[in-house]
């Protein structure tokens, strides 16, 4: 069974625009599922809908099992989150040094920061930035922050990752490197990752598996499987 179904899913904000009409896609466990297409084709929005972030005004998303209440939930007391967002900015707290930044999604659910501490050194080791843990945001690269970012995002150890255009801000050589850091990540954590880019290579090089929008309204118009028999790398 998928981790979960849009099923007929439409978006319409009150500025009469319709970002998504009649949006049906699944999300598999495990895959690594790029949303591709033009600016302004609902992409975001098919990804805000997913993350709770906000409602579709038709149609449903059903969710397998478990996950929909621990969703409503975000990171639990355990601090077991069963989805990570990130974002195409990396909104750090600029006053606090990256293991602060980190432990953030953690604290919110109460998690002290001695208790947090092997997870947050664990989340700076899977993205290298283990011997930046006291530095500060603006000490980092663009794509630092970014790391710091991700960090930030797997510290919950969740079962989804959402991610909004992360490296599109990023320059050419810093966004390759992330994407096969990424690559790895996901290979080594068997979570499922929604990501999503106007970028062809970007969706060819990461993915599993590919939904093509089109705009006006958004909706999928083709699917492109990659042959995970295929090495990419
Ligand atoms: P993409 O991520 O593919 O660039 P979006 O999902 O951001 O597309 O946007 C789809 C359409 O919905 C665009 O026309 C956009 O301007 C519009 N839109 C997105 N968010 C809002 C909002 N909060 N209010 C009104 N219109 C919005
Ligand atoms: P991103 O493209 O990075 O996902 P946003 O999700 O913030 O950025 O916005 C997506 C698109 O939706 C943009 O084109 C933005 O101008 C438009 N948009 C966002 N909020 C609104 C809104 N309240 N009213 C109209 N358009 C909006």
């Amino acid at each position: 069974a998928p981790l979960l179904a849009l099923r007929g899913v439409g978006k319409r904000f009150a500025n009469a625009v319709t970002a998504l009409d009649g949006l049906d896609m699944e999300v598999r466990q495990g895959e690594f599922l790029s949303l591709l297409g033009p600016s302004g084709c609902g992409k975001s929005t098919a990804l805000r809908l997913i993350a709770g972030l906000s409602e579709p005004t038709a149609g449903r998303i059903d969710w397998n099992g478990a996950d929909a209440p621990r969703r409503a939930g975000g990171a639990g007391a355990s601090g077991a989150g069963a989805i990570s967002f990130v974002f195409q900015e990396p909104t750090l707290m600029p006053w606090a040094n990256v293991f602060a930044n980190v432990h953030l999604p953690l604290r919110l659910s109460g998690v002290s920061r001695r208790e947090a501490e092997p997870a947050i050194l664990e989340a700076l080791e899977m993205v290298g930035l283990s011997a930046f843990r006291e530095a500060y945001p603006r000490e980092l690269s663009g794509g630092m922050k970014m790391r710091v970012s991700i960090a930030r995002a797997l510290v919950t150890k969740p079962r989804l990752l959402l991610m909004d255009e992360p490296f599109a801000a990023l320059d050419e050589i810093t966004r390759f490197k992330l994407n096969n850091d990424l690559l790895q990540l996901w290979r080594q954590l068997g979570c499922t990752i929604v990501f999503v880019t106007h970028s062809v290579f970007e969706s060819v090089f990461l993915s599993s598996r590919i939904l093509v929008f089109r705009a006006r309204p958004g909706r999928v118009f083709a699917e492109v499987s990659i042959d995970p028999a295929q090495p990419r790398d």
